[in-house]
Protein backbone atom coordinates (compact mmCIF):
# COMPACT_ATOMS: atom_id res chain seq x y z
CA UNK A 1 0.00 0.00 0.00
CA UNK A 2 1.57 3.45 -1.23
CA UNK A 3 -0.66 5.65 0.45
CA UNK A 4 1.19 8.35 2.55
CA UNK A 5 -0.04 10.29 5.61
CA UNK A 6 2.10 13.66 6.86
CA UNK A 7 1.11 14.86 10.31
CA UNK A 8 1.92 18.54 11.40
CA UNK A 9 5.38 18.38 9.58
CA UNK A 10 7.31 20.82 10.54
CA UNK A 11 11.16 22.54 9.21
CA UNK A 12 13.30 24.97 10.42
CA UNK A 13 16.32 26.25 9.05
CA UNK A 14 18.23 27.93 11.96
CA UNK A 15 15.47 30.70 12.90
CA UNK A 16 13.83 30.52 9.31
CA UNK A 17 10.73 28.49 9.39
CA UNK A 18 10.22 26.69 5.98
CA UNK A 19 7.16 24.13 6.77
CA UNK A 20 4.98 25.06 9.23
CA UNK A 21 2.95 22.57 10.64
CA UNK A 22 1.80 20.56 7.40
CA UNK A 23 -0.95 17.54 7.45
CA UNK A 24 -2.33 15.88 5.07
CA UNK A 25 -2.85 12.14 3.35
CA UNK A 26 -1.77 10.95 0.00
CA UNK A 27 -3.95 8.21 -1.43
CA UNK A 28 -2.84 5.03 -2.75
CA UNK A 29 -2.52 5.52 -6.48
CA UNK A 30 -3.52 9.01 -6.59
CA UNK A 31 -1.59 12.06 -8.68
CA UNK A 32 -1.00 14.47 -6.15
CA UNK A 33 0.41 18.38 -6.85
CA UNK A 34 2.17 20.31 -4.47
CA UNK A 35 1.77 23.88 -6.19
CA UNK A 36 2.53 27.83 -4.73
CA UNK A 37 5.48 30.42 -5.31
CA UNK A 38 9.03 30.44 -5.03
CA UNK A 39 10.05 29.61 -1.28
CA UNK A 40 6.57 28.28 -0.43
CA UNK A 41 8.02 25.37 1.08
CA UNK A 42 6.98 22.76 -1.06
CA UNK A 43 10.25 21.16 -1.92
CA UNK A 44 11.13 20.91 1.52
CA UNK A 45 8.09 19.24 2.22
CA UNK A 46 9.10 16.22 -0.75
CA UNK A 47 12.81 16.33 0.52
CA UNK A 48 11.16 15.14 4.00
CA UNK A 49 9.13 12.36 2.24
CA UNK A 50 12.43 11.07 0.12
CA UNK A 51 14.10 11.59 3.40
CA UNK A 52 16.76 14.22 1.92
CA UNK A 53 15.45 16.24 4.82
CA UNK A 54 14.66 15.52 8.19
CA UNK A 55 11.80 16.68 9.53
CA UNK A 56 12.07 19.18 12.76
CA UNK A 57 9.00 17.64 14.45
CA UNK A 58 6.11 15.70 12.87
CA UNK A 59 5.68 12.32 11.26
CA UNK A 60 5.51 10.83 7.75
CA UNK A 61 4.31 7.50 7.70
CA UNK A 62 4.40 5.21 4.19
CA UNK A 63 1.99 2.49 3.94
CA UNK A 64 1.68 1.48 7.59
CA UNK A 65 5.44 2.34 8.48
CA UNK A 66 6.42 5.55 10.26
CA UNK A 67 9.49 6.22 7.93
CA UNK A 68 11.12 9.36 9.78
CA UNK A 69 14.40 7.19 11.08
CA UNK A 70 14.49 5.11 7.83
CA UNK A 71 16.96 6.09 4.82
CA UNK A 72 16.11 7.55 1.55
CA UNK A 73 17.03 4.05 -0.12
CA UNK A 74 14.88 2.42 2.39
CA UNK A 75 11.87 4.39 2.00
CA UNK A 76 10.11 2.24 -1.63
CA UNK A 77 10.30 5.47 -3.72
CA UNK A 78 11.00 6.57 -6.73
CA UNK A 79 12.98 9.99 -7.19
CA UNK A 80 12.41 12.11 -10.82
CA UNK A 81 13.86 15.61 -10.40
CA UNK A 82 14.79 18.80 -12.36
CA UNK A 83 18.54 18.16 -12.46
CA UNK A 84 18.61 15.07 -14.84
CA UNK A 85 21.90 13.58 -13.62
CA UNK A 86 21.88 11.09 -16.22
CA UNK A 87 24.97 9.68 -16.74
CA UNK A 88 27.05 11.52 -19.71
CA UNK A 89 29.26 8.54 -20.64
CA UNK A 90 26.43 5.77 -20.31
CA UNK A 91 24.07 4.80 -23.14
CA UNK A 92 20.55 5.45 -22.60
CA UNK A 93 20.61 1.44 -21.98
CA UNK A 94 22.86 1.66 -19.47
CA UNK A 95 21.49 4.59 -17.70
CA UNK A 96 18.28 3.04 -17.19
CA UNK A 97 19.61 -0.08 -16.22
CA UNK A 98 22.37 1.40 -13.72
CA UNK A 99 19.79 0.84 -10.53
CA UNK A 100 19.50 -2.45 -11.33
CA UNK A 101 23.04 -3.31 -11.70
CA UNK A 102 23.79 -1.83 -8.31
CA UNK A 103 21.46 -4.68 -6.87
CA UNK A 104 23.02 -6.97 -8.74
CA UNK A 105 20.27 -8.43 -10.83
CA UNK A 106 20.08 -11.48 -13.12
CA UNK A 107 21.13 -10.23 -16.73
CA UNK A 108 18.26 -11.29 -18.30
CA UNK A 109 15.79 -9.36 -15.97
CA UNK A 110 17.60 -6.51 -16.53
CA UNK A 111 16.81 -7.02 -19.90
CA UNK A 112 13.43 -7.23 -19.67
CA UNK A 113 12.87 -4.60 -17.41
CA UNK A 114 14.76 -1.85 -19.03
CA UNK A 115 13.15 -2.93 -22.27
CA UNK A 116 9.53 -2.44 -20.51
CA UNK A 117 10.53 0.73 -19.07
CA UNK A 118 11.92 2.11 -22.25
CA UNK A 119 8.67 1.02 -23.71
CA UNK A 120 6.65 2.56 -21.08
CA UNK A 121 7.92 6.34 -22.32
CA UNK A 122 8.40 5.61 -25.37
CA UNK A 123 12.30 5.58 -26.00
CA UNK A 124 13.03 1.73 -27.22
CA UNK A 125 14.78 4.09 -30.15
CA UNK A 126 16.98 5.71 -27.75
CA UNK A 127 18.88 2.91 -26.32
CA UNK A 128 21.92 2.84 -27.90
CA UNK A 129 22.46 6.69 -27.81
CA UNK A 130 24.47 8.90 -25.15
CA UNK A 131 22.91 11.50 -23.16
CA UNK A 132 23.86 14.20 -25.15
CA UNK A 133 22.29 12.72 -28.45
CA UNK A 134 18.86 12.89 -26.64
CA UNK A 135 16.74 16.26 -26.73
CA UNK A 136 15.41 17.80 -24.04
CA UNK A 137 12.19 15.85 -24.35
CA UNK A 138 13.77 12.52 -24.57
CA UNK A 139 16.09 13.14 -22.07
CA UNK A 140 13.47 13.68 -19.29
CA UNK A 141 11.74 10.56 -20.50
CA UNK A 142 14.95 8.63 -20.09
CA UNK A 143 15.14 10.22 -16.14
CA UNK A 144 11.26 8.88 -15.98
CA UNK A 145 12.58 5.08 -17.26
CA UNK A 146 15.71 4.83 -14.86
CA UNK A 147 13.05 5.53 -12.25
CA UNK A 148 9.98 3.23 -14.24
CA UNK A 149 12.65 0.33 -13.60
CA UNK A 150 12.83 0.32 -9.86
CA UNK A 151 9.32 -0.56 -9.72
CA UNK A 152 8.55 2.15 -7.01
CA UNK A 153 4.95 2.46 -5.38
CA UNK A 154 5.45 5.87 -4.77
CA UNK A 155 6.76 8.61 -7.66
CA UNK A 156 8.52 11.34 -6.30
CA UNK A 157 8.80 14.27 -8.63
CA UNK A 158 10.45 17.59 -8.26
CA UNK A 159 9.53 20.25 -11.23
CA UNK A 160 10.80 17.44 -13.84
CA UNK A 161 9.56 19.77 -16.85
CA UNK A 162 10.95 22.75 -15.97
CA UNK A 163 14.19 22.96 -18.36
CA UNK A 164 11.54 21.75 -21.30
CA UNK A 165 10.13 24.52 -23.94
CA UNK A 166 6.85 24.93 -23.76
CA UNK A 167 5.57 23.00 -26.13
CA UNK A 168 6.71 19.87 -24.37
CA UNK A 169 5.84 21.20 -21.30
CA UNK A 170 2.17 20.39 -22.53
CA UNK A 171 2.73 17.36 -24.49
CA UNK A 172 5.11 16.12 -21.13
CA UNK A 173 1.80 16.58 -19.33
CA UNK A 174 -0.25 14.15 -21.42
CA UNK A 175 2.16 11.44 -21.34
CA UNK A 176 3.00 11.98 -17.68
CA UNK A 177 -0.82 11.81 -17.07
CA UNK A 178 -1.28 8.97 -19.19
CA UNK A 179 1.61 7.22 -17.54
CA UNK A 180 0.38 7.70 -14.07
CA UNK A 181 -2.93 5.85 -15.41
CA UNK A 182 -1.07 2.85 -16.80
CA UNK A 183 1.39 2.32 -14.24
CA UNK A 184 -1.35 2.71 -11.08
CA UNK A 185 1.35 3.93 -8.76
CA UNK A 186 1.11 6.99 -6.39
CA UNK A 187 2.27 10.20 -7.54
CA UNK A 188 3.75 13.34 -5.33
CA UNK A 189 4.69 16.11 -7.73
CA UNK A 190 5.89 19.60 -7.11
CA UNK A 191 5.82 22.54 -9.58
CA UNK A 192 5.04 26.38 -9.23
CA UNK A 193 3.26 26.19 -12.27
CA UNK A 194 -0.44 26.44 -11.53
CA UNK A 195 -1.21 25.35 -15.17
CA UNK A 196 0.19 21.99 -14.39
CA UNK A 197 -1.42 21.17 -11.59
CA UNK A 198 -4.84 22.02 -13.00
CA UNK A 199 -4.05 19.85 -15.73
CA UNK A 200 -2.58 16.61 -14.35
CA UNK A 201 -3.18 16.03 -10.77
CA UNK A 202 -5.80 14.66 -9.27
CA UNK A 203 -5.79 16.38 -5.89
CA UNK A 204 -4.38 19.84 -5.48
CA UNK A 205 -2.08 21.17 -2.31
CA UNK A 206 -1.80 24.70 -2.61
CA UNK A 207 1.25 26.36 -0.66
CA UNK A 208 2.29 29.66 0.74
CA UNK A 209 4.71 30.74 3.33
CA UNK A 210 5.42 26.97 4.88
CA UNK A 211 1.13 26.02 5.23
CA UNK A 212 -1.27 24.74 3.37
CA UNK A 213 -3.57 27.36 1.75
CA UNK A 214 -6.53 24.84 0.23
CA UNK A 215 -5.97 21.39 -0.29
CA UNK A 216 -8.91 20.20 -3.26
CA UNK A 217 -9.89 18.59 -7.10
CA UNK A 218 -8.81 20.96 -9.70
CA UNK A 219 -12.36 21.79 -9.99
CA UNK A 220 -13.03 22.74 -6.92
CA UNK A 221 -10.14 24.62 -6.79
CA UNK A 222 -10.74 26.93 -9.23
CA UNK A 223 -14.62 27.08 -8.65
CA UNK A 224 -14.74 27.61 -4.96
CA UNK A 225 -10.84 28.87 -3.80
CA UNK A 226 -10.34 28.96 0.03
CA UNK A 227 -8.65 32.34 0.04
CA UNK A 228 -7.78 35.02 -2.00
CA UNK A 229 -4.19 34.15 -2.42
CA UNK A 230 -5.45 30.82 -4.05
CA UNK A 231 -8.30 32.71 -6.51
CA UNK A 232 -5.10 35.46 -7.55
CA UNK A 233 -2.55 32.36 -8.03
CA UNK A 234 -4.98 29.87 -10.28
CA UNK A 235 -6.25 30.96 -13.81
CA UNK A 236 -4.82 32.86 -16.71
CA UNK A 237 -5.43 36.16 -17.07
CA UNK A 238 -5.59 36.53 -13.11
CA UNK A 239 -8.39 37.16 -11.38
CA UNK A 240 -9.88 40.47 -11.12
CA UNK A 241 -9.81 41.54 -7.60
CA UNK A 242 -11.86 44.76 -5.96
CA UNK A 243 -12.43 46.20 -2.78
CA UNK A 244 -15.62 47.96 -1.37
CA UNK A 245 -18.24 47.31 1.02
CA UNK A 246 -21.43 44.87 1.13
CA UNK A 247 -24.58 47.06 1.72
CA UNK A 248 -27.55 45.24 2.60
CA UNK A 249 -30.86 45.67 0.12
CA UNK A 250 -34.36 43.90 1.83
CA UNK A 251 -33.48 40.81 2.11
CA UNK A 252 -30.61 40.78 -1.18
CA UNK A 253 -27.07 42.13 -0.49
CA UNK A 254 -25.00 44.22 -2.58
CA UNK A 255 -21.13 45.27 -3.57
CA UNK A 256 -20.39 48.68 -3.81
CA UNK A 257 -16.97 50.32 -4.89
CA UNK A 258 -16.38 53.71 -7.09
CA UNK A 259 -18.17 52.84 -10.23
CA UNK A 260 -19.76 49.23 -8.94
CA UNK A 261 -23.28 48.79 -7.58
CA UNK A 262 -23.25 45.00 -8.05
CA UNK A 263 -26.12 42.42 -6.57
CA UNK A 264 -24.03 39.75 -4.73
CA UNK A 265 -25.18 35.16 -4.57
CA UNK A 266 -27.93 34.63 -2.24
CA UNK A 267 -25.76 32.24 -0.51
CA UNK A 268 -24.10 34.58 1.85
CA UNK A 269 -24.00 34.50 5.82
CA UNK A 270 -25.62 37.17 7.64
CA UNK A 271 -24.55 40.12 9.66
CA UNK A 272 -22.48 41.23 6.51
CA UNK A 273 -23.70 44.84 5.90
CA UNK A 274 -21.19 47.15 5.85
CA UNK A 275 -18.10 44.70 6.38
CA UNK A 276 -14.93 45.57 3.72
CA UNK A 277 -14.53 42.97 1.49
CA UNK A 278 -12.60 42.23 -1.46
CA UNK A 279 -15.08 40.93 -4.75
CA UNK A 280 -12.72 38.69 -6.84
CA UNK A 281 -14.19 37.68 -10.56
CA UNK A 282 -12.33 35.88 -13.19
CA UNK A 283 -12.00 37.80 -16.90
CA UNK A 284 -14.77 35.00 -18.24
CA UNK A 285 -17.42 36.19 -15.88
CA UNK A 286 -16.92 40.18 -16.75
CA UNK A 287 -19.83 40.51 -19.12
CA UNK A 288 -19.56 43.15 -21.60
CA UNK A 289 -23.17 44.27 -23.08
CA UNK A 290 -24.64 47.49 -23.77
CA UNK A 291 -27.62 47.12 -21.37
CA UNK A 292 -25.07 46.79 -18.75
CA UNK A 293 -25.02 48.98 -15.91
CA UNK A 294 -21.55 49.97 -15.10
CA UNK A 295 -19.40 52.18 -17.55
CA UNK A 296 -15.57 51.46 -18.81
CA UNK A 297 -13.10 53.09 -21.55
CA UNK A 298 -11.17 50.46 -22.91
CA UNK A 299 -6.68 50.48 -22.31
CA UNK A 300 -5.58 47.74 -24.31
CA UNK A 301 -6.39 44.49 -26.16
CA UNK A 302 -4.86 41.12 -26.29
CA UNK A 303 -6.05 39.00 -28.90
CA UNK A 304 -5.39 35.39 -28.11
CA UNK A 305 -6.89 33.59 -31.22
CA UNK A 306 -9.67 32.12 -29.52
CA UNK A 307 -10.85 34.92 -27.39
CA UNK A 308 -9.62 38.36 -26.62
CA UNK A 309 -8.81 40.09 -23.53
CA UNK A 310 -9.86 43.51 -22.75
CA UNK A 311 -8.67 45.52 -20.35
CA UNK A 312 -10.45 48.44 -19.01
CA UNK A 313 -10.54 51.72 -16.77
CA UNK A 314 -13.56 51.87 -14.72
CA UNK A 315 -14.54 54.11 -11.83
CA UNK A 316 -11.48 56.05 -10.17
CA UNK A 317 -8.95 54.56 -12.43
CA UNK A 318 -9.05 51.55 -11.35
CA UNK A 319 -8.62 48.65 -14.17
CA UNK A 320 -10.38 44.90 -15.03
CA UNK A 321 -9.79 42.64 -17.83
CA UNK A 322 -12.43 40.59 -19.78
CA UNK A 323 -12.39 37.88 -21.77
CA UNK A 324 -14.71 38.58 -25.40
CA UNK A 325 -15.35 36.78 -27.88
CA UNK A 326 -12.38 37.22 -31.00
CA UNK A 327 -14.96 38.92 -33.33
CA UNK A 328 -14.87 42.06 -30.59
CA UNK A 329 -14.44 45.21 -32.54
CA UNK A 330 -13.62 46.91 -29.22
CA UNK A 331 -9.94 49.00 -29.32
CA UNK A 332 -7.77 51.08 -27.02
CA UNK A 333 -10.35 54.33 -26.46
CA UNK A 334 -13.72 52.39 -26.89
CA UNK A 335 -16.14 52.78 -24.20
CA UNK A 336 -17.97 49.62 -22.90
CA UNK A 337 -20.76 48.72 -20.56
CA UNK A 338 -20.02 45.52 -18.70
CA UNK A 339 -21.84 44.00 -15.61
CA UNK A 340 -20.59 40.24 -13.74
CA UNK A 341 -22.47 37.55 -13.54
CA UNK A 342 -23.41 37.16 -9.72
CA UNK A 343 -23.20 33.54 -8.95
CA UNK A 344 -19.43 34.11 -10.40
CA UNK A 345 -18.43 36.22 -7.71
CA UNK A 346 -16.20 35.46 -5.15
CA UNK A 347 -15.96 37.78 -1.62
CA UNK A 348 -12.82 37.38 0.61
CA UNK A 349 -12.49 39.56 3.94
CA UNK A 350 -10.58 42.17 3.21
CA UNK A 351 -8.86 41.51 6.14
CA UNK A 352 -7.77 38.51 6.07
CA UNK A 353 -8.52 36.46 2.81
CA UNK A 354 -10.90 34.11 4.23
CA UNK A 355 -13.36 33.31 1.17
CA UNK A 356 -16.30 34.30 2.96
CA UNK A 357 -19.06 32.65 0.13
P1 LIG B 1 11.16 26.73 -5.34
O1 LIG B 1 9.99 26.54 -6.26
O2 LIG B 1 11.85 28.04 -5.54
O3 LIG B 1 12.08 25.56 -5.29
P2 LIG B 1 9.97 25.81 -2.86
O4 LIG B 1 8.55 26.12 -2.54
O5 LIG B 1 10.27 24.45 -3.32
O6 LIG B 1 10.53 26.89 -3.87
P3 LIG B 1 11.80 25.29 -0.71
O7 LIG B 1 12.95 24.89 -1.57
O8 LIG B 1 11.06 24.23 0.00
O9 LIG B 1 10.78 26.17 -1.56
O10 LIG B 1 12.33 26.36 0.33
C1 LIG B 1 11.47 26.94 1.32
C2 LIG B 1 12.25 28.00 2.06
O11 LIG B 1 13.25 27.38 2.86
C3 LIG B 1 12.98 28.98 1.14
O12 LIG B 1 12.84 30.28 1.67
C4 LIG B 1 14.42 28.51 1.19
O13 LIG B 1 15.30 29.59 1.01
C5 LIG B 1 14.52 27.91 2.56
N1 LIG B 1 15.51 26.82 2.59
C6 LIG B 1 15.44 25.67 1.89
N2 LIG B 1 16.50 24.87 2.14
C7 LIG B 1 17.27 25.55 3.04
C8 LIG B 1 18.51 25.28 3.71
N3 LIG B 1 19.15 24.14 3.50
N4 LIG B 1 18.97 26.22 4.54
C9 LIG B 1 18.31 27.37 4.76
N5 LIG B 1 17.14 27.70 4.16
C10 LIG B 1 16.63 26.80 3.32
Amino acid sequence: MARIQIKDLVKTFGAYTAVNGISMEIKDGEFMIMVGPSGCGKTTTLNMISGLETPTSGEIVIGNTVVNDLEPGERGLGMVFQDLALFPHMTVYENIAFGLRIKKEPQAEIERRVRAAAEAVHITPLLAKLPRQCSGGESQRVALARTIVTNPAVFLMDEPLSSLDAKLRVDMRTELKSLHARLGATFVYVTHDQAEAMTMADSIVVMSNGRIEQLGTPLAIYNTPATQFVAGFFGTPTMNFLEGTVEANGAGRRFTAPGIDQPLPDRLPTGMAGKKVTLGVRSEHVLVDANAPHAGTVSITEPLGDATLVHFDYGQGKTLVAKVPPTTTLGPGSTLRFRFAPEACHLFDAAGGARLN
